[in-house]
């Protein structure tokens, strides 16, 4: 009988071969970029206590009421939830471990969230993120620090169309003042809310002024601003802020109505933006949060950070038009004859010791079908050899591209001088 096929789950997708140049080029340019500037890797575990993002994000946020993975171990009864996103477990961690005992540390981190969203373009329920926090840092110095490493990795991935804004969400009591007014002006119009912001209006107001729905735009564009309730401390960090941005290059707009979804954020508050991308455009969200340590039972210590979605970034590339430079195979390595195969294995790593990405053929095969997998594998020189080769102990190089200064000829050579060649073409390319 056939067997049904598996397929898997809605939502959560499959790297393949072919996308691999982008999300190795991406990953390599962020992680290269955060050691720039002085960031350290931290992991930590997919799975957490449900609590810790109940606690750490917010119950009345999005993430918490209806977009978690949250189930019960069966085997010993433990509220466990996939983690939505790193900052909870990235503090949890530092808190966990003492980590910042000797000093603030600058920490990066790469890997997969999980949220239960309607699956479109741009949001999957298992998704990637790059993100960096820099915990025990007041600011506005590392504000900018990341914001500067931000620009780079676009500029290092040659990614343009992308804007930065910018907002400053103050202090709790400053906040308060502030939600209250909101909920004020709400309810004057409580006939224009639909049913989210029905339901926000007392849980988390500042939330409604992120809708997408298009009807409820004009009441929130003539919403009272944030910005008017700010104490004279959060104006001022607010300005330095701005004008480390200017002296290091970087545009932004200030969009009094940038809150994000979660409650721990305070003073600055950001989101990198791009028209591409259609309603997913934020590429990269990110901002302070001084409360958080505290609220998970930490010594208290101000904070700040971002979190990027690496799928969107990819999109973007695409979307601009940028080829990663990738090679998947340098040489490939085309061999016959009853006793090569010792030879042929030798040469291949070889080559390798000396940094050279070369494939070895595989399940035999006449010559003519060998060189046409050379060919298809994307390597520049096939490397050919048979018993003469052997007895010589050399190769031959066949250069298979018609770029290549030596094309349509084949070169003998011994095989450090072959190694010698092949660096040399590289190096030249
Ligand atoms: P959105 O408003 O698009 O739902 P968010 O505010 O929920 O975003 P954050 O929690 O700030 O997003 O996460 C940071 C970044 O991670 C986002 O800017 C986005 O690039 C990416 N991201 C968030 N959710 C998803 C998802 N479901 N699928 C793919 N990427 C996502
Ligand atoms: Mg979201």
């Amino acid at each position: 009988m056939a067997k049904d096929k598996i397929q898997a789950i809605r939502g959560m997708c499959d790297m393949l071969p072919k996308d691999a140049p982008y999300w190795e080029t991406f990953a390599k340019t962020a992680v290269d970029v955060a050691r720039e500037y002085g960031y350290m890797q931290i992991r930590t575990p997919i799975l957490e206590q449900t609590r810790l993002f109940k606690r750490g994000i917010g119950e009345v946020t999005d993430i918490v009421e209806k977009e978690m993975y949250s189930f019960v171990d069966s085997l010993n009864g433990d509220e466990l939830t996939m983690r939505p996103e790193n900052t909870a477990s990235v503090v949890r961690a530092c808190i966990e471990h003492n980590l910042i005992y000797d000093g603030p540390k600058r920490l990066w981190y790469m890997g997969p969230m999980f949220r239960h969203e309607r699956p479109q373009r741009g949001r999957f329920r298992q998704f990637y993120q790059f993100g960096v926090e820099g915990i025990g840092f007041k600011g506005p110095d590392v504000d900018a620090e990341q914001l500067l490493l931000t620009k780079r990795i676009w500029e290092r991935l040659g990614i343009k169309d992308v804007h930065l804004e910018l907002n400053c969400l103050g202090q709790a009591d400053e906040r308060k003042a502030y939600r209250d007014e909101l909920i004020r002006y709400f309810e004057a119009h409580k006939d224009q809310l639909d049913d989210d912001a029905q339901r926000r209006l007392y849980t988390n107001p500042l939330r409604i002024l992120d809708t997408k729905n298009p009807e409820m735009k004009e009441l929130v564009e003539k919403a009272p601003v944030l910005t008017d309730f700010l104490g004279e401390g959060s104006k001022k960090f607010l300005a330095s802020l701005e004008k480390l941005l200017k002296a290091g290059g970087i545009d932004f707009v200030i969009n009094p109505r940038l809150v994000r979804g979660l409650d721990y954020y305070n003073l600055t508050v950001y989101e990198w933006i791009t028209p591409r991308l259609g309603a997913q455009g934020t590429i990269c969200g990110g901002g302070r949060y001084d409360p958080l340590i505290g609220m998970l039972g930490g010594k208290d210590a101000p904070a700040c950070g971002f979190a990027m979605g690496i799928e969107r970034i990819l999109d973007l590339m695409r979307e601009e038009g940028i080829v990663p430079k990738y090679k998947e195979c340098d040489a490939y390595i085309v061999w016959s004859g009853p006793n090569c195969d010792i030879y042929a294995q030798t040469v291949a790593e070889k080559l390798r010791d000396a940094g050279i990405k070369a494939i070895l053929n595989a399940n035999g095969g006449k010559f003519a079908v060998q060189m046409k997998r050379a060919d298809g594998s994307g390597a520049d020189y096939a490397i050919i050899i048979g018993e003469s080769e052997l007895s010589e102990s050399t190769v031959n190089i066949k250069p298979l591209r018609e770029n290549l200064p030596d094309y349509g000829n084949q070169l003998e050579k011994p095989v450090d001088a072959a190694i010698e060649y092949l660096k040399a073409a590289r190096h030249n390319q």
